[in-house]
């Protein structure tokens, strides 16, 4: 089945997704009684399902049908060394300035972008000498603005009753590190051999200093990340290439962005690593495969790319690293997940600091694994579905998610509110119920019902008519193209897995 709208997406806001997630119950900000929690939003009903959706299709994806990887759940406080083994205490900070009138503080570089001043490398010396050049002001008050100070973005807690240093402790930034922490368990207990990932979902918290654009930077957030770990010497041994090397993709690499060039080039896979542009077809590999999951819930390639860091924003564990990046109409191209190539910085690390041997037998010999990290956050895709998916077609809201991803896969209506079409309905309603998320509404008009639905995402809708109660037959609307066909109910299950399942 493919979506016969016309799309008008790309004129959609952020207002306009906000909107429909505060009045339809996708997100609330949390502690909205309260005035709210500035990078705090609490799942509403129809995003707690989405949600669900999502890291269920994940975990399926990247976990359940893949012999190569396991999946762990760690917690979200951990032992502290974990996070100076990992450079976190030192280096994951970002700059503050203060205005010295009215004591409002601002995420320096991002006061910097909004002045049209690029942060190419985010230094405090750089920060400073920038926001001299410029004559930046507090946009508040126009008072003068202090030095830049590094403030690091963990959030921290004490373990037990004393307040003291020796207790403290942080949540987690990434789920990252509790698989680095874990890999030993994981090589004893699981028998598994190189190359093999293990993957986790779950939250992460970073203090960051202005969280702005909705689900785009928040404090707390849903982390989807995998560790797959590969023999150094063995980067270009991926037994999967054959699968993704004739796959096209978008591709902005570090050396366009230098000579100013801003359209991604659109590339094989196997042109991608014979050109060198990406260093090796591991990282190759999983770049592909995490778009190939990207496309299967409905964001479209055209509106993904795959963004090389350029030398001086990558990070100080990364050998090469890529965001695949999403084009938001109303903030342009943003990342949505990052694949690094951590070389072996982490487990190194990790077993300095422990001083436990953190090495995995191959061919014979001790090594210490080179890692990918494909690391997606689980809000800035939904933010992106529900961009992609909004369309105004004449005034009316429809949003044409992929049913994997929708809330509801079918509304159930009695065309006529009185029995016997609600008792009828009701069956139908129950017997559907055993398999898919199906809601039943009979309320108002049946056209106010559709179209309620439609705004939420509901891909079909089973409508119990006059001619039900005749020959035992329903109509299935299409949400994105209002077409109808009859069925009749004891084919109904048969007819709508045929519908889904074939869902582009
Ligand atoms: P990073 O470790 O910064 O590369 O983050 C990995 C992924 O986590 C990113 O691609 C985002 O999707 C997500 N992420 C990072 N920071 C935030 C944030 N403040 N709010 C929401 N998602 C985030």
């Amino acid at each position: 089945m493919s979506i016969g709208v016309e799309t008008q997406t790309r004129r959609v806001t952020l207002e306009d997704i906000t909107n429909l997630c505060l009045r339809r119950g996708f997100f609330f900000p949390s502690g909205r009684i309260y005035g709210g929690l500035g990078g705090f939003f609490d799942y509403g009903p129809l995003g707690a399902e989405m949600r669900r959706d999502i890291l269920n299709d994940w975990w399926t994806y990247f976990v359940e049908r893949r012999e190569d990887i396991v999946g762990i759940y760690g917690t979200i406080i951990t032992h502290p060394r974990t996070w100076e083994a990992s450079g976190h205490v030192e280096s994951f900070i970002d700059y503050i300035v203060r205005c010295s009138r009215c004591n409002f503080e601002y995420r320096a570089d991002h006061l910097l972008e909004d002045h049209g001043v690029k942060v190419i490398e985010p230094t405090r010396e750089n920060i400073a000498r920038l926001i001299r050049e410029h004559n930046i002001r507090c946009p508040k008050c126009g008072g003068i603005l202090s030095e830049p100070e590094a403030f690091n973005l963990m959030f921290t807690t004490y373990v037990g009753p004393k307040k003291t240093r020796a207790n403290l402790a942080y949540l987690r930034p990434e789920t990252a590190q509790l698989i680095f922490t874990n890999f030993k368990n994981i090589v004893f207990t699981m028998r598994v051999t190189l190359p093999f990932g293990i993957a986790q979902v779950g939250k992460a918290f970073r203090n960051e200093i202005s969280p702005r654009n909705f689900l785009f930077r928040m404090r707390e957030f849903e982390q989807m990340e995998i560790e797959y770990f590969i023999n150094p010497k063995k980067m270009n041994y991926c037994p999967f290439f054959e699968e993704v090397k004739d796959t096209e993709i978008y591709i902005l690499t570090a050396e366009m962005q230098e000579e100013g060039i801003e359209d991604a080039r659109r590339i094989t896979a196997k042109e991608a690593l014979e050109t060198g542009i990406i260093e090796n077809e591991w990282h190759t590999y999983w770049i592909v495969e995490s778009l190939k999951w990207l496309w299967s819930i409905g964001l479209k390639p055209e509106h993904l790319r795959a963004r090389e860091h350029v030398k001086t924003e990558l990070a100080h564990y990364a050998i090469q690293t890529f965001d695949i990046e999403y084009y938001f109409p109303f903030m342009g191209w943003k990342e949505i997940e990052g694949i690094s190539n951590r070389g072996d910085f982490d487990l190194r690390r990790h077993q300095e600091f422990s001083k436990e041997e953190l090495h995995i037998v191959d061919d014979g010999e001790k090594i210490i694994p080179y890692v990918i990290e494909p690391s997606f956050g689980l809000e800035r895709i939904i933010l992106a579905l529900l961009t992609e998916s909004y369309h105004k077609v004449q005034n009316r809201l429809i949003l044409s998610l992929h049913p994997k991803v929708a809330p509801y896969k079918i509304g159930i209506y009695p065309l006529v509110t009185k029995e016997p079409f609600k008792g009828k309905a009701r069956e139908v309603y129950r017997m559907l119920g055993t398999k898919y998320r199906v809601f039943y509404d009979e309320k108002g008009s049946i056209g106010r019902r559709y179209a309620r639905a439609d705004e939420i995402g509901v891909p079909l809708g089973i409508t119990i008519d006059g001619q039900t109660l005749e020959d035992n037959t329903v109509t299935i609307r299409f949400r994105d193209t209002k077409e109808q066909i009859r069925v009749p109910i004891e084919r109904l299950i048969e007819e709508i897995d045929k519908i889904l399942n074939n869902w582009l």
